[in-house]
């Protein structure tokens, strides 16, 4: 088993990435804290890797609140001894965010907390934990839109992914010395609750379809593949990297129909 004896704080794991990485995680052994604000479809996460076989607890969290994330590394240390893998993975693509003159400054504020500054927040807090356990890995989900302009605007959403990205690098920089390695994983377009809800007619989901040379969304497992060798010992030497788990989208310049 891949993380062994480890233990793993998982944000945004009610749904989508964030369980499928805490299914696999706790599949190759960790001990996982699955954190989100959703607390019905949390405990959900933590009922499927009991039910597996595995060992997991769920902590209601707000990831753009300071005082809570500090709670959840607090928890993470107190219920598994020590913390060694932080996934700072929730976010949000809202409704209303478009592009610069039609979007509000609430939805460019609320995006950033969400999923830039959670980011720092999670850093901030869990950087001292992983040093308390030797160091560890840590994982930010940004997207493939910090790489690439996308024609449908959402200016918020791509500008705070670009600065996961940044942010990202600078940690790894930062913390190299320190036994902490800080990656990004860039996902492309996948078949979740997020997407999906943005892409609500089939005419919409074609219209996405074409830009992705592998002509399919993504899975949220196929993500937590890419998450789980972040997480191990098996990327030893990588650090800060933003991999990309687009199926090709940021390869591609034009796509045949
Ligand atoms: P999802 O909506 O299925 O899951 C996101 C989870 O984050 C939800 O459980 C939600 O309750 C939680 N969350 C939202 N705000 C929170 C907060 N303030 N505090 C705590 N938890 C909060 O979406 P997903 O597709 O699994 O997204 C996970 C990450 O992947 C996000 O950062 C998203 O931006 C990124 N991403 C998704 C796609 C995609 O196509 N779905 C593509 C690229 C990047």
């Amino acid at each position: 088993m891949r993380l062994n004896g480890k233990s793993a704080l998982i944000t945004g794991a009610a749904s989508g990435i964030g369980r499928a990485s805490a299914l696999v995680f706790a599949a190759e052994g960790a001990k996982v804290v699955a954190v989100d604000l959703n607390e019905s479809d949390g405990e959900q996460t933590v009922s499927e890797i009991r039910a597996q076989g595995g060992e997991a607890i769920f902590v209601r969290a707000d990831v753009s609140k300071a005082e809570d994330c500090a709670k959840m590394i607090a928890r993470a240390e107190e219920a598994f001894g020590r913390l060694n893998i932080l996934f700072n993975n929730a976010g949000v693509l809202l409704s209303g965010d478009d592009d610069a003159i039609g979007t509000e400054e609430a939805v460019w504020d609320r995006t950033m907390a969400i999923n830039l500054k959670s980011v720092y927040l999670g850093c901030k807090h869990g950087i001292p934990a992983l040093r308390r356990a030797g160091g560890g890995s840590i994982i930010n989900t940004a997207s493939f839109v910090a790489m690439m302009g996308a024609a449908t605007p959402q200016v918020a959403y791509t500008a705070s992914k670009g600065g996961v990205v940044s942010l990202t690098r600078e940690l790894a920089v930062v913390h190299a010395k320190e036994n902490i390695r800080v990656n990004a994983i860039c996902p492309g377009p996948l078949r979740t609750e997020l997407l999906m809800k943005i892409l609500d007619t089939e005419e919409k989901r074609r219209r996405r379809l074409i830009h992705i040379p592998m002509g399919r969304f993504g899975e949220p497992r196929e993500v937590a593949g890419a998450a789980l060798f972040l997480a191990s010992d098996d990327s030893s030497f990588i650090t800060g990297s933003a991999l990309m788990v687009d199926g090709g989208i940021t390869a591609a310049y034009v796509t045949p129909l």
